[in-house]
């Protein structure tokens, strides 16, 4: 079952959101990511196929700065775990990123109707159509 955790405030949000991160790490999950605003505005997205401890090494002096941010652990349903199909997912426009827990049956017909009006997604998973009707 798939675990998230999200942060606003005055301290750095990535130390917080790893941590979210480990305490749900007992729920069971195939991958996991991050995304924090940094202090120019700025979104970094990381994510990685495998343990939280994975994510938090790859993340390791990349920019993690930022007090606000969302963390996902994902047990895949659409689309094998790999780190494209990991949350958080971006929007058509690249501008906002979304994480999601359980399942969108209708998706596929949903993503085929977006893909006509040129929408192109990166991931397999039924996740990603809901951040493309930003
Ligand atoms: N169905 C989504 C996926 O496969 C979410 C899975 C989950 O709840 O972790 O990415």
């Amino acid at each position: 079952m798939c675990g998230i955790v999200g942060y606003i405030g005055n301290r750095e949000a990535c130390p917080i959101l790893m941590k979210g991160l480990q305490r749900l790490e007992y729920r069971g999950y195939d991958s996991a990511g991050v995304a924090m605003i940094n202090p120019a505005g700025a979104m970094n997205v990381y994510k990685k196929k495998g343990k939280v401890s994975d994510l938090s090494d790859f993340a390791k002096g990349q920019d993690i700065t930022g007090n606000i941010g969302i963390g996902h652990t994902r047990w895949a349903t659409h689309g094998e775990p790999n780190d494209v199909n990991s949350h958080p997912h971006y929007s058509q426009s690249g501008d906002l990123v979304m994480i999601y827990n359980g399942i969108i049956e209708n998706y596929a017909s949903i993503k085929e109707g977006l893909t006509k009006r040129g929408h192109t997604f990166k991931s397999q998973t039924d996740t990603e159509v809901l951040i493309h009707f930003d």
